[in-house]
């Protein structure tokens, strides 16, 4: 195993850059196995770890290579507080089970700790208190309510009238003892530990279909079946659907984030204002030396235009409070967020006992995966589980929240419309060498991307899932789908669904 310490390159997150490289082979043959886990992120990792610590063979197969996908751009703090979010709860599925869902994430806090103290982990760990704060009154009303559920749900906590780094802000509600870590050196340890307790991980092996039945099996896109006892769904968005109309009730929402050498520091701590446009920032190290991480600017995939003013208003923002020396990477992605903005953890539908899906993490996977983890291990071993209830897939989404889904809809189906309307007003030509975008061609409308040599590829910007149009996402250098996140190579191969078709190539005389 080698370390990989590339170039510094502002286009990458810092993780993926400070990442230790395994690669895995390809699936080649039909397998076998107690689970079979489709998807290499935390999510399948911290997954296939607990289904070893009860004893369960394991396969997991990832379309691309572990860790690449959210997880690679993550900001890993690994914390209960969910943003604004408990007052909200307590409405929604009542005290209780608002209890339960804290309960639910500092265990797996606490699991993430202990296994990091057990294996001897060494990936930056860090206690921190968490801290969610606003510079508007609006905003301190809002928090006063958090509070009120704070204290309900017996949440350890603090208020502070003001933070050092920002004389505006007007109020700060604490979380305390929560923590942050380097995600990929702690996921490149259990991968380890999995290979030693001879896990069969394989890369670029995408899952497509799956077989149902007793035994169900994944089918590989090469036409491999990964025949198991049971099947679990960590792909992020499910790569199987089974009518669980999965993409009627996930949406999902872009962020951006940017790490940089400040001139003052940031107050040990993880912060997250709540006004509008939010703004996360922690620290991190890189070959020793502190950064701070910038994130935020979220908007739905696909319809947030142009990636770079969004990174220009994080900089702003983080040369405002702290001064910015230098930036060294910069990075974006996109997590999925369900309908009543609880995750869907559990049997994919009632009527697959032995499928099981992990999804809808709303930007806190890092403590979710591991709720995930094992709620699912719980579930397979047929022992009860306390929150099972609280995130089943098939649970009925009541008012407000049907509110919700039909302004989602409503959205997707303007986009839909939008989309098809607009006339591309820019050709080929317009493009400089490095971009993509929609332009005419022979009077069609086209998708392009003109490469660093001059090389241009062409595709139809209808997605292959439900017909809605493609956006040029430049940070990325990918197509995404503004209705239900579908994302597409620069060369219209599949990144991530729900679509499992490629965009269709078109073609073009140079
Ligand atoms: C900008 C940003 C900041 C965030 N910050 C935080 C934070 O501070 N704290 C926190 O708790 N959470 C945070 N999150 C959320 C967290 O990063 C995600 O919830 C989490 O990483 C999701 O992990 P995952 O394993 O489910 O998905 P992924 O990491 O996306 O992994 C899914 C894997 O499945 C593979 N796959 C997909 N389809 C197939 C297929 N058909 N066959 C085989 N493999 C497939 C992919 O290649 C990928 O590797 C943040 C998210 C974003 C976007």
């Amino acid at each position: 195993m080698e370390q990989e310490h590339k170039e510094m390159d502002q286009s990458q997150s810092l993780w993926l850059a400070d990442k230790k490289k395994d690669s895995f082979p390809s699936v080649s043959e039909d397998l076998t196995a107690d689970v079979i886990i489709v998807g290499g992120g935390i999510t399948g990792i911290a997954t296939a770890f607990e289904m070893t610590e009860r004893g369960l063979d394991v396969i997991m197969i990832d379309a691309n290579e572990l860790m690449q996908g959210t997880t690679g751009h993550t900001t890993a703090k690994v914390t209960s507080q969910h943003d604004v979010y408990y007052h909200e709860l307590i409405q929604h599925i009542g005290m209780p089970n608002a209890r339960l869902y804290v309960e639910a994430n500092e265990k797996a806090k606490e699991l993430i700790q202990t296994r990091v103290k057990e294996h001897q982990i060494e990936c930056q760990l860090e206690v921190r208190d968490a801290y969610l704060y606003t510079k508007e009154e609006s905003g301190v009303k809002k928090l006063k309510k958090e509070l009120d559920a704070y204290k309900q749900l017996g949440i350890d906590h603090d208020w502070k009238t003001e933070l050092p780094f920002d004389p505006e802000i007007k109020a700060a509600l604490v979380m305390k003892q929560q923590a942050q870590f380097h995600p990929l050196h702690y996921l490149n340890a259990l991968v380890q530990l999995l290979i030693e307790r001879g896990v069969r991980i394989y890369e670029n092996t995408a899952a497509v279909d799956v077989k149902e039945g007793h035994r169900p099996a994944v089918i590989t896109k090469n036409g491999h079946h990964l025949t198991g006892r049971y099947i679990i769904s960590c792909s992020h968005f499910p790569f199987y659907d089974g009518k669980g109309l999965y993409f009627t009730r996930i949406h999902p929402n872009q962020s951006y984030v940017v790490a940089a050498k400040t001139n003052k520091p940031l107050p040990d701590g993880m912060y997250l204002g709540i006004d509008q446009p939010s703004h996360s920032l922690r620290t991190a190290k890189i070959n020793g030396e502190k950064v701070v991480l910038i994130g935020g600017e979220g908007h739905k995939t696909g319809q947030g235009g142009d990636a770079r003013t969004h990174y220009e208003a994080l900089e702003k923002f983080g040369h405002e409070i702290l001064g910015i020396q230098e930036v060294l990477y910069r990075w974006s992605t996109h997590d999925l967020v369900t309908m009543d903005k609880i995750p869907y953890i559990g049997y994919l539908t009632k009527n697959h006992p032995n499928i099981l899906v992990a999804t809808g993490f709303r930007k806190w996977g890092m403590t979710t995966s591991h709720v995930a983890a094992t709620l699912i291990g719980d579930l397979i071993e047929g022992k009860s589980n306390p929150y099972e209830s609280i995130y089943i897939p098939s649970r009925f989404v009541p008012d407000p929240f049907v509110k919700e889904f039909i302004k989602e809809n409503a959205n997707v189906a303007a986009q839909l419309i939008t989309g098809k309307l607009n006339r591309p007003d820019q050709t080929i030509d317009n493009l400089k060498p490095g971009e993509g975008g929609i332009v005419s061609y022979e009077h069609k409308k086209c998708g392009a991307f003109k490469s660093e040599d001059g090389n241009v590829v062409l595709v139809d910007t209808t997605c292959t899932h439900l017909g809605c149009e493609v956006a040029w996402n430049n940070s990325d250098r990918t197509w995404d789908c503004p209705c239900h996140g579908s994302r597409f190579s620069v060369t219209g191969e599949v990144v991530e669904g729900p679509a499992k078709k490629p965009l269709k190539r078109s073609y073009y005389e140079q």
